[in-house]
């Protein structure tokens, strides 16, 4: 039998407004009856990408795939200007899906350049945030850990800027090392405030239980950061892409209260199922035959609307869920 009596899940979890408001825009567009195509996948999420394929939106991975009269969404990521002009050429409908803060990104590189800074941008070489904002800056220096530093010449006027979802750790650390670097240092903060509370709010929760679950895609480094996080404060973590990924009950072997997670591209409902999950695999005798009550009862507790970081359309099932698990 098993031992978890509790599952919490992390308060304002769920997708990040900007990678809702760009699957919102290809569900609009299919919904009003639009040819919809999205350059890349809005997210990286096998149950979102499966429920935008049920209705009708295609991926493509370049706008040479986009067949004559479809509208084509660009994801939260943003893409250099180089991509929009061509669409234009193609006379194609690009609805532009760009979050507002890569867009703030995309400004203040093109003027640092203007202002002539050589540019130290840290993020993922590959990322498709990244490529997006060489298409503004073309000469910055890409630089991910620590062991790249090194390669950044020294100069007289420097800027440093960063991917939206790289750790603040990591930025204030590039950012003393550059002092070193240059006579001038300009810093540009783009690390996403949504990532910053996800951190801090995953923290307090891995404060509070035995065994922490992070779920996200195996390479987001967002979700890396946050597995990374919860075993500095001290707590056992394990990071998974999906409640499929559970089926070891001996991993909550002891642990009686286990925090729930998830990365910027993970919707909430997916941490509602490994909630269940966890019930169901490694529940106490009086939860386990309650698994989907209770799990839905600790999404209504992570639900908050006002902060737009879910992907949950439910507003009144969870009133449901809560006012049960008050009663329970
Ligand atoms: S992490 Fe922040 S910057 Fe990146 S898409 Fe989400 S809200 Fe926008």
């Amino acid at each position: 039998m098993g031992t978890v009596t509790e599952v919490l899940i992390t308060k304002r979890t769920g997708f990040c407004y900007g990678v809702r408001e760009a699957i919102d825009h290809a569900k609009t567009a299919a919904a009003e009856g639009k040819l919809t195509h999205t350059l890349g996948q809005v997210v990286h999420n096998e149950g979102v990408v499966t429920e935008l394929q049920a209705q009708g939106i295609r991926v493509v991975e370049a706008l040479d795939d986009v067949e004559r009269g479809a509208a084509v969404i660009i994801r939260a990521h943003g893409v250099a200007p180089a991509v929009l002009e061509r669409a234009a050429a193609r006379n194609l409908e690009v609805i532009d899906g760009t979050c507002s803060w890569v867009l703030q990104e995309h400004r203040e590189l093109a003027k640092l350049v203007a202002e002539g800074y050589s540019i130290v941008l840290l993020g993922t070489p590959r990322h498709p945030e990244v490529i997006g904002m060489l298409g503004f800056a073309p000469d910055a220096i890409v630089v991910d850990e620590e062991e790249d530093w090194e390669r950044i010449p020294r100069t007289k006027r420097m800027a440093l800027i960063s991917q939206s979802t790289q750790p603040p750790w990591k930025f204030e650390k590039l950012a003393a090392f550059l002092v070193g670097r240059c006579h001038e240092l300009k810093i540009v903060n783009t690390v996403c405030p949504v990532t910053i509370r996800r951190q801090q709010d995953t923290v307090e929760t891995a404060r509070l239980v035995d065994l922490m679950v992070v779920v996200g895609g195996g390479n987001s480094a967002n979700t890396k950061e946050l597995t990374r996080l919860c075993r500095i404060v001290g707590t056992t973590a394990v990071q998974i892409e999906a409640a499929r990924d559970l089926g070891d009950p001996g991993v909550f072997d002891g642990a009686r209260i286990v925090g729930v997670t998830g990365g910027t591209s993970t919707p909430i409902e997916d941490l509602e199922a490994v909630a269940r999950r966890i019930y169901e695999l490694a529940g106490a005798p009086e939860v386990a035959d309650r698994a989907e009550q209770l799990a839905l009862a600790a999404t209504a507790s992570a639900f908050e609307p006002a902060y737009r970081t879910t992907s949950v359309d439910r507003p009144s099932r969870l009133a449901g869920a809560v006012q049960t698990a008050g009663a329970a």
